[in-house]
């Protein structure tokens, strides 16, 4: 295992996991990562794939909205093979939105996301499948990107550094002995053995598991589990990003994807990240949102319906929530250091999008730096990440 710095285990090989895994390994700490399935298998598999621009929460989560502008350009650079740079819009479909439109195009000016305004005959040249019942809109810098490859360029760049990536390793338990982590309780589930791994310090990337993984230490991570429905039809309807120009809700994003459109999401909340079932009128709401955009998206085959929590930081305390509450929960993110709970190097870390997974990564590895004594500059921001099919070419067999 290469690095010569202290030994960091990650858990989980999500988005998040993997921007930990390739910082840690770059600042010279030898890393292990430990996911219990493949890679991103979790929420970052099966979300919608969009490079935020910021402007879908520029209105109303102006710091995450900043967050997703700066790491939007900072990706362009740095993964210049992982990204499809095709720009977004942001359209009117009703009055309501056109005079929503104004309040969006002030909060984007004061989160530094350029804009320009289209008319209705200009939205409908660029992209003639849209409803001529449009209005007029907004472009923005969105893109897409594809999760898979989105973690496999991290993690490629971080075994080119010597980091370990287990797959199909389950971490069972956090191991904690006199106020101090000492590294993981692993099963192997392919060849159904169980491994214990030392280390300095653990880094608890499982995304919405991660409360269950911090218990095992007798530890709290505050999270609300909020899934959301996505749908996938086999046409590509559109060459860029088409957002709804309003205020979050459903199905106000459709994003190209290959030779497919996917519309997404709805928003509630589960206990358990595990068992989503997809409530059909969600469906049914999507498709009506996406007939709204494009005529005839309603007949269209559906290719995928699928669901998946994501892990929003939560109150430090329970308290009241009424219906819909989880929309208005920031999209920021949360590193916490557990040595106030008894396992001092156990670090979590929640909340955030993949569009923000490599400054989530940067402080919580300014953090563990810190705590271990080790402490290094970032150079995240600047270095080109590897294709991701290198991943499986620098890999380490253990
Ligand atoms: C419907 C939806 C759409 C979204 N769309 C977008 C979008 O378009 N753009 C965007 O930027 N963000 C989007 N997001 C947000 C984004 O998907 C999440 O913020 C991000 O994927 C979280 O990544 P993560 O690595 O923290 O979690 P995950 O991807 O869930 O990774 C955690 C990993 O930990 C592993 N794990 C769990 N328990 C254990 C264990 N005990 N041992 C080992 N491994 C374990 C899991 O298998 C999993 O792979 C969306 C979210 C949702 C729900």
């Amino acid at each position: 295992m290469g690095g010569g710095g202290p030994h960091v285990v990650v858990v989980g090989a999500g988005s998040t996991g993997a921007a930990i895994a390739h910082d840690l390994a770059l600042r010279g700490f030898a890393v292990t990562v430990v996911e219990r399935g493949e890679v991103g298998s979790g929420t970052t598999g099966r979300n919608h794939g969009l490079l935020h621009s910021g402007a879908r929460y520029a209105v109303t989560d102006p710091v995450a909205a900043r967050e997703c502008i700066e790491e939007n350009l900072i990706l362009r650079k740095i993964m210049p093979e992982g990204l499809e740079l095709n720009g977004g819009y942001f359209i009117a479909l009703t009055p309501e939105d056109m005079d929503f439109r104004q309040t969006f195009l002030e909060g984007c000016e004061a989160a530094g996301i350029p804009t320009r305004e289209l008319t209705k005959e200009q939205l409908l040249r660029m992209e003639p499948r849209l409803s001529p019942k449009i209005l007029g809109g907004v472009m923005v810098p969105d893109g897409v990107f594809e999760p898979y490859r989105f973690c496999l360029s991290f993690l490629a760049s971080a075994q080119a550094r010597g980091a370990r990536v287990l797959t199909y390793h389950e971490v069972e338990g956090v191991l904690v002995e006199g106020g101090r982590t000492r590294g993981v309780q692993v099963r192997d589930r392919i060849r159904g053995r169980e491994l214990t791994i030392t280390a300095d310090a653990v880094v608890n990337a499982a995304g919405p598991w991660a409360a269950k993984v911090a218990a095992t230490a007798g530890c709290r991570v505050p999270l609300i589990l909020a899934p959301g429905v996505m749908i996938a039809v086999g046409v590509r309807y559109s060459h860029r990003v088409v957002n709804r120009l309003a205020p979050p809700g459903d199905g106000d994003i459709i994003v190209p994807q290959r030779f497919t459109s996917m519309i997404g999401t709805t928003s509630w909340t589960v206990q358990d990240a595990d068992l989503i079932p997809i409530p059909p009128d969600h469906v049914e709401r999507m498709m009506d949102a996406g007939e709204a955009f494009f005529p005839g998206f309603r007949r269209q085959p559906k290719r995928g319906v699928f669901a998946v929590a994501r892990p929003l930081v939560g109150p430090e305390e329970d308290q009241a929530e009424g219906e819909g509450f989880e929309r208005a929960v920031t999209r920021d993110f949360a590193c916490k250091h557990h040595e106030a709970e008894g396992a001092a190097g156990l670090f979590s870390v929640t909340g955030g999008k993949t569009t923000t997974s490599r400054l989530m990564a940067e402080a919580v590895v300014d953090q563990v730096g810190r705590w271990l004594g080790f402490e290094r500059p970032c150079q995240t921001r600047t270095e080109v990440l590897l294709p991701p099919r290198r991943f499986f070419t620098e890999r380490v067999v253990s």
